[in-house]
């Protein structure tokens, strides 16, 4: 037993290393990254599920590795998160996009929506809501155009704090979506008292809506829940004709997903979905 617990506490260690120097090979890598703009904001689309109409675009930040090609951000998000970098990061993310669906709204004349992923740390910032009032301003961006996309997790850390920035956040106008929702083990209580306008449904309950019955149901329910407390519900994650068939039969208001299109760079975007 202590022969084994020996090789424990050695595999362990050898295990912790290999993580600690991964991750200051991507923190390093991750401040060059910034500097020699390698970080990229793909789009996807998002749909309303009645008209069919394209209501907006997630941007999901991607990192153009000179040497790896493209690296996801599951791989560079939570270093960043750890490290503090994702401050800044979060800040370019918020001031590019925002500059970009400006822009493109201009451009084709839509009122289309920007949605953006506020990761924990960032939604924490004492400077996050000055920072996005002073980006509107700048960029002259209607704040109902912004949505910020933020996970269960966060909205339940400090309760009392959560619903004084997200007041905040709905006094300068920009809407609020729960990312992954039914997936943060937290209780509902919450909805009541949050001032949000959205509930994106989590896709493993989406990839198991056409064969789990329990899927279905939870998915089912999400779509009720929204609508008797009068918020949108978005499935994120479709990949099926089948699963869209069933999410528009239980009237779900939006779509997300690669059946309806994938996340594009820039150009490609434009090309596919606006002009
Ligand atoms: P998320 O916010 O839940 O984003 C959805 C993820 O699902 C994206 O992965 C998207 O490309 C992928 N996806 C969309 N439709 C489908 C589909 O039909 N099938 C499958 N298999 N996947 C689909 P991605 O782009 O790799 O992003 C992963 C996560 O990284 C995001 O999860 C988000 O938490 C984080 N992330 C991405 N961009 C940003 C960012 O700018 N800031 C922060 N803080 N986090 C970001
Ligand atoms: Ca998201
Ligand atoms: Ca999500």
């Amino acid at each position: 037993a202590k022969e084994q617990g020996k090789n424990q506490a050695q595999f362990f260690d050898g295990k912790m290393e290999q993580t600690v120097c991964q991750k200051t090979m991507i923190e390093t890598a991750l401040y060059q990254a910034i500097e020699k703009r390698e970080l990229k904001l793909f789009y996807q689309p998002q749909f309303d599920l009645v008209t069919g109409d394209m209501i907006g675009m997630e941007a999901l930040i991607r990192w153009v590795h000179p040497e790896m090609g493209i690296v996801s951000p599951g791989v560079f998000i939570p270093v960043a998160e750890e490290t503090g970098q994702i401050i800044v990061l979060g800040e370019w993310v918020i001031e590019e996009a925002c500059r970009q669906i400006k822009q493109w709204n201009e451009q084709s004349g839509r009122s289309l929506q920007m949605s953006i992923n506020i990761s924990p740390k960032q939604f924490l910032q004492e400077n996050l809501v000055n920072y996005i009032t002073s980006v509107l301003k700048e960029t002259n961006l209607p704040a109902e155009l912004l949505d910020l996309e933020i996970t269960e997790g966060v909205a339940v850390f400090n309760e009392k704090y959560t619903i004084e920035k997200l007041k905040r956040l709905k006094q300068i106008g920009v809407h609020i979506s729960i990312d992954d929702f039914g997936t943060g083990y937290s209780s509902l209580s919450y909805l009541r008292k949050f001032p949000i306008d959205r509930l994106k449904i989590a896709k493993p309950f989406i990839d198991g809506i056409t064969e789990v019955e329990e899927d279905a149901a939870i998915v089912a329910s999400i779509i009720v829940l929204g609508k008797s407390l009068k918020l949108r519900v978005i499935a994120e994650g479709v990949e099926t004709n089948e699963q869209l068939r069933i999410l528009r039969s239980l009237r779900c208001d939006e779509i997300q997903g690669y059946v309806l299109g994938k996340p594009l760079p820039k150009e490609e975007f434009e090309k596919v979905y606006l002009f």
